[in-house]
């Protein structure tokens, strides 16, 4: 027996930021493929703030009579991961997917995600195959997704494909996560019983340029390790221990040598006085790395992410009750 529940409607959540020049075609595309679904469906258009007239045509859009998209206007730019935060927030679908505006992730690649959806799983990721980007972005993204791999342990292989199926409890759990920065693909997974992944094609970017330049590239890594783990902080305080009985254990070869070979050797006091500053700083390593431990603590705590998360209840008479009720 499965614990799923049927899928009956779908949301497509696309995030808009500056993409006047592909939305007609978007949304064209993207409604020839839902349309081909056997279930309900919507499409949220998130405008990320643009200052180009993509508010307007998506208000346009969602206002013709008898359409189908939803247009959700946030007040300025927030980023990419909080507009699909934004657009969560507005599904009524039981399996929502997300997508790119420029038309990189084929919307036609649709009802294959809600197929292998159906067949019982939380989450469904994509490969991107012959992916078309900058030789640099295609590096970059390699090294992190491997990373990823190494630390989570889940076999997932491409984290920066957000043509993506979650199912709603997916969802939301993750509204009930309030950090500011995330990274939603890492999110979800903490939280998907059941995860695969499917090769998708991409495209070349039709119209416009990438909206990341180096530093917001930069920017969005960061959010995906903070989203990960505090392993970073951690490794500040093993590294710094390791550094800090490195610098105390040559002091003290410092000082024995002294000791043997005279004063003459240790250049008169000087190589005494380094060891007595190696002994310093490795003890300031030490208190930085557990600086670092109390500062991933915190971090955790503030985040105050749900501890857990009730999909369901069987047969109890009591109703659910998540950790954010109490
Ligand atoms: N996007 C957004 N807000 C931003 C930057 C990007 O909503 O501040 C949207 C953008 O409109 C697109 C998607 O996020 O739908 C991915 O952006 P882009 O194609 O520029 O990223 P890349 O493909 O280069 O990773
Ligand atoms: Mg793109």
């Amino acid at each position: 027996m499965t614990v799923e529940q049927p899928i009956n409607k779908v949301s497509v959540v696309i995030p808009v930021y500056n993409e006047q020049d592909s939305l007609p075609e978007l949304i064209r595309r993207t409604s020839e493929a839902c349309a081909q679904l056997s279930m309900a469906w919507e499409i949220l258009l998130v405008d990320d703030g643009s200052s180009d007239r993509s508010a307007e045509m998506l208000t346009a859009a969602a206002e013709a009579p008898g359409s189908q998209i939803v247009a959700v206007l946030l007040n300025r730019n927030y980023g990419q991961h909080s507009a699909i935060m934004a657009g969560f927030s507005h599904v009524s679908g039981d399996l929502i997917i997300t997508l790119d505006a420029d038309l990189q992730n084929p919307p036609e690649e649709i009802p294959r995600l809600v197929a292998v959806a159906a067949e019982g799983y939380d989450v469904v990721g994509t490969v991107r195959q012959n992916r078309q980007d900058s030789w640099f972005r295609k590096r970059a993204s390699r090294l992190i997704n491997h990373l990823i791999q190494r630390t989570t342990g889940k076999a997932m292989g491409d984290y920066g494909c957000m043509l993506r199926a979650y199912r709603r409890h997916i969802i939301d759990a993750m509204l009930h996560c309030h950090e500011r920065s995330t990274f939603i693909p890492i999110l979800a997974n903490t939280f998907a019983r059941r995860a695969t992944e499917i090769p998708v094609l991409h495209a070349e970017r039709e119209f416009g340029d990438s909206k990341y330049s180096l530093m917001r590239l930069i920017n969005l890594m960061y959010d995906l390790v903070t989203c990960l783990t505090t392993t970073p902080l951690r490794l500040l305080s093993v590294v710094g221990t390791l550094i800090a009985l490195a610098g105390f254990a040559f002091s003290l070869l410092l000082i024995g040598l002294r000791l043997f070979l005279g004063p003459h050797w240790a250049a008169d006091g000087v190589f005494m006085l380094f060891a007595v500053l190696f002994i310093f700083i490795g003890a300031q390593f030490v208190g930085m790395g557990l600086l670092g431990e109390y500062i991933g603590r915190i971090y955790n705590d503030v985040r105050a992410r749900p501890r857990y998360f009730i999909q369901r209840v069987v047969n109890s008479t009591v109703p659910v009750r998540s950790e954010e009720d109490e």
